[in-house]
């Protein structure tokens, strides 16, 4: 058994195993900007050998297993999950610097996902197609064998949970290379196949950088298929480097996403949630409601609303129960929210709110910045552009309906949406014009293992969740049975 805060080794085919040419380095907790655990990086041989285990354990046990056998060994790890998952919340912020608050709730869920996938995995129906009597034609899902995961360091154990329940229910197996900043928590599942006696190589855990090692995992022709969540720059590389292989891949993006409050919305309730989605995770989501559209008779009411409710963010310590928000996960991220809330100003936005790193008493040394507002955006500047990823709301305002849609779609991301309203009609007209995978109405954030979730545009391919995450894992084959035997001799005349 591994010590607490030591992850110095890999697990591949079932054992935890020495680098063969990475490295043991130290993680940083971002609220102090000290190391707090040392892990275990694995190179290009790691990868080897972790994709030849996944390779055998494809081959033998797992896609042979009938689907209730899967079923039955992926709830015994979703029930162990939930009851380790408090310890991993711990793990998660620490790693993370997300709130207690936060990661808590979030990681008490991980276990549904993956019961409601364990309940997918004997479901995998084909289909039979009619002809005429003289055949018999039948489609049969097929796993599409060896994936390799590839996850972000903003919520690592829930995108993990997307890609390796629907990966497992589907009969395929799985190397996964989380983000460099945040592999603690991946360690710690690893564990918790190891316990729920998932067969060997069926999951690997091999962390490392992604220029390398993840760049590795993607060339490699071993690799049946890449699933990955972070941004659309690095999915271009991984299209690059994967191509001599024609694998698959499945790809969630960043957003910018519109958050549109049409002015007979049930203001308090926009506001209660206009306010928590565009700082939630400290603004490292990509569902981040980042673009507030306003509607103009309500515009300074809103400007208002949104100063008021972030003189309440109580930043701190993530392991304080009184913490709204922590720092920002790594110290690139920092810099990368302070250039754009330097951006926003230089551009001609209103700094209505925050803006300043907190860098003071407890907070020395984290990469903290406060909750911030920009009021007077115009859709065309930066700071409404490009994805910022810090808690940074831009309140850009509309006069009607169709400026709200032809703003909310003038992006070249297309993830989520959410829109506030009493008009049921408009609810459904708006919702229905605008280019996004997820549209929530007077909701927003609403994800569930069984709602299917992805982008249109450069938010990425594919859906992750709903039984549609299963068609990333699965292929299909046709067969095709004469019942008369019979073929003709075209040669015959
Ligand atoms: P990346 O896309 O670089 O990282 C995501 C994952 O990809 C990490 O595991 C990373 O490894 C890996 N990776 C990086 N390069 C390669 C490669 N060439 N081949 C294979 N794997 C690779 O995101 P960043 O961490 O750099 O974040 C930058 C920005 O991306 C953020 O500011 C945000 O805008 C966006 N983002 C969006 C996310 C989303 O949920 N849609 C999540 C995270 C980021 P390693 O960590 O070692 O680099």
């Amino acid at each position: 058994m591994l010590e607490r805060n030591r992850y110095e080794r890999l697990f591949i085919g079932g054992e935890w195993v020495a680098p063969l040419d990475g490295a043991i380095v130290e993680t940083t907790d971002p609220a102090t900007g000290q190391p707090w655990a040392t892990v275990a990086f694995g190179g290009p041989g790691d990868i080897d050998r972790a994709v030849a285990a996944a390779r055998e354990a494809f081959e033998g046990p797992w896609r042979r297993m009938p689907g209730w056998e899967r079923a039955v060994l992926l709830r015994r790890f979703a029930d162990l999950y939930e009851r380790r998952a408090g310890d991993m919340a711990v793990l998660e912020s620490r790693d993370t610097g997300r709130p207690i608050r936060e990661t808590r709730p979030d990681l008490g869920a991980h276990h549904r996902w993956y019961h409601w996938f364990a309940s997918l995995a004997d479901k995998l129906d084909g289909r039979t197609i009619p002809i005429d009597p003289s055949v018999h034609a039948y489609t049969e899902r097929r796993p599409v064998g060896v994936v390799g995961a590839i996850t972000p360091w903003n919520a690592p154990m829930l995108t993990t949970a997307w890609k390796v329940g629907p990966a497992l229910a589907a009969g395929c197996t799985v190397v996964l290379k989380p983000a460099e900043q945040t592999p603690v928590t991946a360690f710690e599942l690893a564990r918790i196949v190891e316990e729920a006696g998932l067969p060997p190589g069926v999951l690997n855990v091999v962390p490392g950088l992604g220029h390398s090692t993840g760049a590795h995992l993607v060339a490699h022709p071993g690799v049946d298929k890449i699933a990955f969540t972070g941004e659309g720059r690095t999915a271009q590389e991984i299209l690059r480097s994967g191509a001599a292989t024609l694998k698959r891949f499945s790809f969630e993006l960043g957003g910018k996403s519109p958050h549109i409050i049409f002015e007979d919305a049930d203001f308090d309730q926009a506001m209660n949630a206009a306010t928590s989605s565009a700082w939630v995770v400290c603004g490292q989501s990509c569902a981040l409601g980042s673009r507030v559209l306003v509607q103009r008779s309500i515009y300074d009411r809103v400007v208002e609303a949104f100063q008021r409710r972030a003189a309440r963010v109580r930043v701190g310590m993530p392991l304080d129960e009184a913490t709204h928000m922590g720092p920002q996960a790594h110290a690139e991220q920092l810099d990368k929210t302070l250039s754009y809330i330097a951006i926003g100003q230089a551009e001609g936005a209103t700094l209505a709110a925050g803006g300043r790193r907190l860098d003071q008493g407890q907070l020395a040394g984290g990469y903290f910045v406060e909750p911030t507002v920009f009021a007077g955006v115009d859709n065309r500047m930066r700071i409404a552009r490009e994805e910022i990823f810090g808690p940074v709301a831009s309140l850009i305002p509309f006069a009607d309906e169709d400026e709200a849609v032809s703003i909310a779609n003038d992006t070249r991301y297309g993830l989520t949406a959410g829109l506030w309203t009493r008009d049921t009609g408009r609810a459904h007209r708006v919702a229905g014009r605008i280019d996004a995978g997820m549209v929530w109405v007077n909701t927003y954030r609403y994800i569930r293992w069984s709602t299917p979730y992805g982008g249109v545009k450069a938010s990425g391919w594919g859906r992750e969740n709903g039984v549609e995450a299963l068609d990333n894992y699965l292929d299909t084959r046709t067969t095709i049975v004469s019942t008369s035997g019979q073929f003709p001799d075209i040669y015959a005349q």
